[in-house]
């Protein structure tokens, strides 16, 4: 992945703007801050529902390690010293099962925020 001239920031090449000279190597967001393309032309910069809807996928997402660490911490602080052989047992495998279901999610996950990815038309020689 290229990096901005600019601002030092790593990403796709989708959110380069296209040219020569000072336009090399230029993001989209220091492309709009310096002038050199319109925000129209940025279509990588989202508006705000979009970047509201992949924020919303990507926390959906993520929230199952929120969840393991609050059921463990939970289990730490209350049952640890009841009924260990039981509940510990059951905890594993809870979260076992929550791993290979965040795991098995990641295509659809993938899916979804393509779907929410605006198209690039890659021009010639990029
Ligand atoms: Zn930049």
């Amino acid at each position: 992945m290229p990096t901005c001239r600019s601002c030092h920031g790593t990403y796709p090449r989708e959110y380069f703007i296209h040219g020569n000279g000072p336009r090399k190597d230029i993001c989209q967001r220091c492309g709009v801050e310096k002038g050199m393309i319109e925000q129209s032309e940025a279509t990588m910069i989202f508006d705000s529902s979009l970047a509201n809807s992949r924020l919303t996928l990507l926390s959906r997402r993520m929230s199952i390690w929120l969840w393991i660490m609050a059921v463990w911490i939970f289990w730490f602080a209350l049952f640890s010293n009841i009924s260990i052989w039981i509940s510990l047992p059951v905890l594993t495998v809870l979260t076992i099962a929550m791993l290979i279901y965040h795991l098995s999610g990641r295509a659809k996950y993938s899916a979804m925020l393509s779907r929410l990815t605006p198209e690039h038309e890659r021009p010639p020689g990029h």
